[in-house]
């Protein structure tokens, strides 16, 4: 099981580590997986074009910026894998079954959290 997920993984020594709450420490092998972010593309649309609507913009501007924005002008370096395409990823499959279930658990919560400090 191959993660690109780092929310509650740190770097230790260049090592991606994780430890339990029984104090059992991981480290785990990595590797390389395509960027989750671009899809393997290595760009992404300009953030600040993402979500914008096109009555926003004067119907006379319109075409070209459709157009533009087809061919990749606004496409900037992916922020994720900075146009590398693939980011560094952790196996998981060196957990324990129980061990992978509190990962998921803790990983849950984290980004459960995160999400209830941005509201
Ligand atoms: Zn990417």
């Amino acid at each position: 099981m191959i993660t690109t997920d780092t929310s509650i993984i740190w770097e230790k020594d260049g090592q991606s580590c994780w430890e339990t709450k029984d104090e059992t420490l991981y480290e785990f092998p990595q590797c390389w997986a395509v960027c989750p972010n671009c899809n393997g593309e290595g760009t992404t649309v300009n953030a600040a074009f993402d979500g914008m609507s096109l009555s926003e913009i004067d119907p006379s501007d319109a075409d070209d910026f459709v157009e533009n924005l087809r061919s990749g002008v606004y496409d900037v370096a992916c922020a994720a894998c900075e146009g590398r395409t693939t980011v560094k990823a952790c196996d998981l499959s060196i957990l324990s079954p129980d061990h992978l279930e509190e990962y998921e658990t803790a990983l849950f919560e984290c980004r459960r959290d995160a999400a209830i400090r941005e509201h």
